[in-house]
């Protein structure tokens, strides 16, 4: 996607360790006009397949998820929590999955009364990395059994692997910006 890729270029920063910052815009203050955008293009590439949910994760995934959501028809988005708390009652999904960028293990919890058997679900997250936090997004829907219909990212880094993993296995995985390579040096970003 175009305006995604020079907004990328334009904003985004490189940092070391394979770390793309993309706070000006995407995961700390919010475009929400290149949000509908990208929702808008979601829907032209999953065009024809049945989804009658979006899963996403806590936090940076919720904003563009929710306004991926009207360009699928209005359907429902759930969001994985990353901590138990008090007003997390009922059955539970849950998994563990290690951060990239934190580099630490966290819990994702989904109520179970929110997502179902027979739920036809587009994961939707802003990064795809090593594919971490899809495999525990994956895992607690086919704990639900509900299928995965698709699985929508903001940017992938290609380099890393996980998109290639998750294709490998059958996923139908569409990323809006796919990342070749980055240059924490020279800030250079080169697109596939
Ligand atoms: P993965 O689990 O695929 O290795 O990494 C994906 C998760 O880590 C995303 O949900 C995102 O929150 C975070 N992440 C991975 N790489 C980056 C990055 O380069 N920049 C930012 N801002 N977050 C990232």
């Amino acid at each position: 996607m175009q305006e995604l890729e020079d907004r990328i270029r334009h904003d985004g920063i490189v940092k070391a360790g394979n770390v793309l910052k993309v706070d000006a815009f995407l995961n700390h203050q919010c475009d929400v006009e290149l949000f509908d955008h990208m929702g808008a293009e979601w829907a032209r590439l999953f065009e024809g397949v049945e989804i009658n949910k979006i899963l996403t994760i806590e936090a940076s995934g919720i904003g563009m998820a929710c306004i991926a959501a009207r360009h699928f028809g209005g359907v429902p988005v759930v969001f994985a929590k990353k901590a138990q708390s008090i007003n997390l009652d009922g059955e539970q999904y849950a998994t563990t999955i290690y951060s990239f960028t934190k580099q630490k293990e966290y819990p994702v919890i989904v109520g179970k009364r929110f997502l179902s058997e027979g739920d036809k679900v587009l994961i939707i997250d802003d990064f795809l990395a090593n594919g971490c936090a899809l495999e525990g997004l994956i895992k607690i829907c086919e704990a639900a059994g509900a299928e995965v219909a698709g699985i929508g990212i903001a940017v992938e880094k290609g380099f890393q692997g996980g998109g290639d993993k998750l294709r490998e296995r059958g996923f139908r995985v569409e990323s809006l910006a796919r990342i070749a390579d980055m240059d924490c040096d020279t800030g250079e970003i080169t697109f596939a």
